[in-house]
């Protein structure tokens, strides 16, 4: 990874720690040049991780599209543990981080690789159609949130192509269910091959099969 980009993605602000991030680049910039198709993320926060995965898709000449309504999940909001009050608009009162993240972005160099796009990801999903060579799973950690991303994106990721889902705790005394609950669908599915670990996140790659979707939990 370009030193520039790795210093920028690390001073980010966000919630990835940085060797998952190099984890998540690496996992990234790995994928064949065969498969065709973009990068997207769900849940891009202040653009920590959208650093991270930009550098690999200006590595490999694609872009990253990068969803998230930028209101913040149920845990980033007032009087849960993970709010920062500095984010919250003054005009209108709710969490806003895509000042942020569109700074982060810029001052990093990656203005024509990451693409913003604002809104929520079931309905992105709902219209979206391309291919992807690379789909990162960070947003809701709610259980109808991640069962509704793993469902409505896991089926958009190429074959040959990488899912990487973030928050995945084996152990639920290391953090909530619905990321492992996800990793978990996306291996019984038979249509994804974990490929690597690293911390909580989790690389699988796409098989040349058919997704079974199985019951949520
Ligand atoms: N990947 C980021 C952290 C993401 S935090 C990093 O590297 O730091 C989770 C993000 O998911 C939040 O910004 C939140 O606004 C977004 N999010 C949660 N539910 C969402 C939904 N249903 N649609 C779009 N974005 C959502
Ligand atoms: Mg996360």
């Amino acid at each position: 990874m370009r030193a520039d980009l790795a210093a920028a993605a690390e001073a980010a602000r966000g919630f990835l720690p940085p060797e998952e991030g190099r984890a998540l680049f690496a996992a990234a910039a790995g994928v064949p040049a065969t498969v065709a198709g973009p990068f997207l993320e769900i849940g891009s926060y202040c653009g920590r991780s959208a650093l991270f995965l930009g550098a690999a898709a200006e590595a490999r000449g694609t872009v990253l599209f990068c969803v998230d309504h930028h209101h913040g999940s149920e845990e980033n909001q007032p009087g849960w543990p993970w709010h920062e009050p500095d984010l919250v608009d003054p005009a209108t009162g709710r969490l806003d981080t895509l000042p942020t993240f569109r700074r982060t972005v810029e001052a990093a160099g990656l203005g024509d690789t990451v693409v913003a796009v604002v809104g929520a990801s079931t309905t992105v999903a709902r219209h979206w159609t391309t291919p992807l060579a690379f789909l990162f799973v960070d947003g809701g950690h709610g259980s109808d949130p991640a069962h509704d991303d793993f469902e409505q994106w896991a089926p958009k990721v190429a074959p040959g192509g990488r899912l990487a889902v973030h928050d995945v705790f084996p152990d639920p005394a290391d953090g909530g269910r619905p990321p492992y609950e996800v990793w978990c669908r996306a291996l019984a599915s038979g249509a994804f091959e974990e490929i690597s670990v690293c911390g909580s996140l989790r690389v699988l790659e796409r098989l040349d099969r058919a997704l079974a979707v199985t019951r949520r939990p």
